[in-house]
């Protein structure tokens, strides 16, 4: 790892990745043993790897999966963590799009948003609503340094100045939303990939169909290139910002204007929220 200036073997690169992941948690104050901890798995290496190291350093996490729809790479995922969960004897909530909204294909049918626009739209209601629904405090999401550095990346090429007062590996629960935290936000993705193959995680290796002209994954390709050439950029343009950037932009007042949806009572900024906005446009009959 030339960009801590590490080489470890097998058991102390395990023990690392542990001990940083408990160092993130509590640099972050993320969530304590006492939390009801939700994590949203998708059958990919991040996630699984993210439920698998919370259960094992003794924290209460059960996994939440929304079952897509998009065809065979849906179905398959949803075999890896039935899989998984069996093997960990870990507790996992399904949610089916097909019976609650519609699945993604279809979705982008109806929609003008691009498929990953409305795919997040969609994933991060039902992880807040599930987790409200549920009793869950707090949602964990398996994003690693490579999401999080390619966003900012992404993000400051268009000077997005609202993007960058929100992008916090720790989301504070607030009026109608649970706590939203990304406790991997340090680890390259060649990091959590090791990690899992390392504990025999057999996770999802195929990438969504819909992944393929995303332009995060160009954004993640240059900056792997730029760590190639001086490694630790990554991780020293992630950190900085996280220090000299976020505080001076970040607004309380972004938080306000949330009212609950007159139909589901999410909170959103409208008086319906987008989900059920798009629920309505799927033939999907509103109920509260
Ligand atoms: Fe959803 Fe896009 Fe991810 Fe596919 S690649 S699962 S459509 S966000
Ligand atoms: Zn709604």
């Amino acid at each position: 790892m030339p960009h801590h200036r590490l080489s470890l073997c097998k058991g102390h690169f395990v023990e690392w990745f542990e001990k940083h992941t408990e160092k993130t948690i509590k640099e972050f104050k993320m969530f304590t043993k006492n939390d009801k901890i939700l994590v949203a798995i998708s059958g990919g290496k991040d996630s699984l790897a993210l439920w698998y190291v919370l259960r094992k350093l003794g924290y209460k996490a059960d996994g939440l999966y929304i079952h897509l729809g998009i065809g065979e790479y849906s179905e398959r995922s949803k075999e890896k963590v039935y899989k998984f969960a069996e093997r960990i004897g870990g507790n996992v909530i399904i949610v089916d799009l097909k019976e609650e909204v519609a699945t993604i294909p279809e979705l982008v049918k109806i929609s003008s948003r691009e498929a990953c626009s409305v795919c997040g739209l969609v994933k991060r209601y039902n992880f807040n609503k599930v987790a409200k629904e549920k009793g869950y405090n707090v949602v964990a999401t398996g994003h690693n340094l490579d999401d999080e550095a390619s966003a900012l990346l992404a993000n400051i090429l268009n000077w997005n100045e609202k993007y960058l007062g929100r992008k916090y590996p720790v989301l504070e629960e607030e009026e109608g939303f649970v706590r939203k935290v990304k406790p991997f936000c340090k680890f390259t993705e060649k990091e959590t990939a090791l990690y899992a193959l390392l504990n025999g995680i057999d996770f999802i290796e195929e990438e969504c169909p819909f992944s393929e002209d995303a332009t995060s994954v160009f954004y993640k390709e240059i900056l792997n290139k730029i760590e190639e050439r001086s490694p630790g950029t990554k991780l020293r343009f992630y950190l900085d910002y996280l220090r000299k950037v976020y505080p001076k932009f970040k607004k309380e007042e972004d938080k306000k204007n949330l009212e609950p949806c007159k139909v589901c009572g999410q909170p959103t900024m409208g008086e319906v929220c987008p989900v059920c906005r798009l629920k309505e446009k799927a033939g999907v009959p509103l109920t509260g």
